[in-house]
């Protein structure tokens, strides 16, 4: 195996045009990676590491917007102090994640297009709307990350798309994120639910992981809680109308259902 560290995006798609896409995996933090090669799957021939790409590892804050590199780190996007106040949700979600050896190596990217149902800044940056910049040699695109994760584990990256940044408008909105794992640290999610919401609720947006094979917005619900909030025992049902959990070795359907009903009565009524 041939191991490649640019240190700009264009070296990067230099190095790229030379090689096979078949065999070539970029690298972020490795923290999804590096256990996949270790439980057996095969190597690529060429692994390029995104690490010294210095212009993916920012975060720039202008007056609208917060642009945030792919290679910042959990611990970055967890210190910094923007994303504190404006974006308390995320910071909460990395607050949350793994421990420290993973949180300084494991980058947004990385958590981005990895797609796992269970990742854990993932619903906050649905619930924020986040936008996504993906480059190649031949130019940009940008979409919403509700349309990038099509499933678990599958992303629309094409091959020699690196995902270089993640967008959110500086709305100034107040959000939440709760997490229940079979532990309090080092456990992937069982359910995991980001608040993004207006003072008196008259904006409301719930994004929720680990219920469905992507993140989901429970816009039925919200729908009819916008309506009347004072409904809300009656109406908690509609969340199943947008997620669909399965039993697996951490949870059974049933338990996840239940738990996100309770994570969001708790936090409505508190
Ligand atoms: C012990 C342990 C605990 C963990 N705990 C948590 C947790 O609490 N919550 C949680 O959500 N996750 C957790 N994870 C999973 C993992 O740490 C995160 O998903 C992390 O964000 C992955 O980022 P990375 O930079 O390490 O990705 P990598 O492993 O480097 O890459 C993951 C995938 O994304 C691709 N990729 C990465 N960056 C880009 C890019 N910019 N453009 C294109 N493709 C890219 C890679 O090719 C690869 O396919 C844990 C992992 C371990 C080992």
């Amino acid at each position: 195996m041939r191991f490649y560290q640019p240190k700009s995006l264009v070296e990067l798609f230099n190095i790229y045009a030379t090689l096979s896409p078949d065999n070539a995996t970029f690298l972020a933090g490795g923290t999804d990676l590096m256990p996949r090669y270790e439980r057996g799957q095969d190597m690529p021939d060429h692994l390029i590491d995104l690490k010294r790409i210095s212009e993916m590892n920012q975060i720039v804050i202008t007056a609208d917007r917060v642009a945030i590199g792919a290679l910042t780190s959990i611990q970055d996007i967890h210190d910094n102090d923007l994303l504190k106040t404006e974006f308390t949700a995320l910071r909460m979600a990395a607050h949350d994640f793994a421990g420290a050896q993973i949180r300084h190596r494991g980058t947004i990217g990385g958590n981005i297009c990895n797609a796992s149902p269970a990742g854990d800044l993932l619903p906050a940056l649905y619930a924020f709307g986040a936008i996504l910049t993906i480059q190649t040699s031949g130019g940009t695109r940008e979409l919403p990350i509700n349309e990038f994760i099509i499933g678990p584990g599958r992303t629309t990256l094409q091959p020699g798309e690196v995902l270089t940044t993640i967008t959110l408008d500086r709305n100034k909105y107040d959000s939440n994120f709760q997490k229940v794992g079979l532990r309090q640290s080092m456990a992937i999610s069982v359910v995991n639910v980001a608040f993004v919401y207006t003072p008196g609720f008259s904006r409301l947006k719930i994004a929720a992981g680990a219920v469905g094979p992507t993140v989901v917005t429970l816009d039925s619900f919200t729908t009819a809680f916008l309506k009347d909030s004072s409904n809300l025992a009656e109406i908690i049902h509609l969340i199943e109308a947008d997620i669909t959990p399965i039993d697996d070795i951490r949870a059974t359907a049933k338990y996840r259902r239940q738990v996100l009903k309770n994570l969001i009565r708790n936090f409505l009524t508190s």
